[in-house]
């Protein structure tokens, strides 16, 4: 999962932001409404963290011109406490939550799941695929009931794939999904990472498509 934090308070932006990676995303960070409005056009994220108060252009209006466009992705906003119209105008310009600040990290890393979630389609934020159980909160996978060590990047892959069970994800997809904007990404190493989380997995749940990508199949009912 890849995330944009879209925050001025550069010092409140990287707290969060390594918070965020600790979790397990992929994250890219802009400290005004111009850029962080520019990566939310171009860029594939599964969903932004946007401060309303912004040099350049507000955050409202950034969230305004996304919409407008037809970008999709679920956005978090940050408001000042007290301040119920910026929440009103957020909500009404298209957010799907808020956090006020001053805020604790792990409130914005709930409502993040959740909308995660929803976004995908699932209720919990445990996943599981046969043998293989996958725990969003603790960032945790175990085959079987046993953990299975994987680096953030595995993880990162699994938990895309999971989250999109039944579906063909290609190879560029995955690539957008799990690469923040300054890794030097290549989509041929993505077959590397599948190859290695299959071995740790010990179980073929991932399966290839040929010429269009990989999928997990949804469990049996
Ligand atoms: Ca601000």
């Amino acid at each position: 999962m890849r995330l944009l934090i879209v925050e001025d308070e550069v010092e409140l932006a990287n707290q969060l932001g390594s918070a965020l990676k600790d979790a397990g995303y992929a994250v890219d960070i802009a400290h005004d409404g111009e850029e962080g409005h520019f990566l939310g056009e171009t860029e594939d994220y599964d969903a932004v963290i946007l401060d309303l108060g912004l040099p350049k252009l507000d955050g409202v209006s950034v969230l305004e011109k996304w919409r407008a466009q037809g970008r999709v992705m679920p956005v978090l906003i940050l408001t000042a406490r007290d301040r119920w119209t910026d929440k009103v105008a957020g909500i009404d310009a298209g957010a799907d939550d808020y956090v006020a600040k001053p805020f604790h990290t792990e409130e914005v890393l709930a409502r993040l799941r959740a909308l995660l979630r929803r976004s995908t389609g699932h209720a919990s934020s445990e996943l599981t695929c046969g043998p293989v159980h996958l725990d969003g909160r603790a960032a945790r996978v175990t085959v079987d009931g046993t953990a299975i060590k994987l680096t953030a990047l595995e993880f990162r892959l699994l938990s895309y794939l999971m989250h999109h069970q039944g579906e063909v994800i290609s190879r560029t997809q995955l690539t957008e999904h799990l690469y923040d904007q300054d890794f030097d990404r290549d989509s041929n190493t993505i077959e590397v990472f599948v190859g290695r989380v299959r071995k740790k997995l010990g179980t073929e749940i991932i399966q290839t498509v040929r010429g269009l990508g990989y999928r997990i199949a949804e469990p049996a009912p």
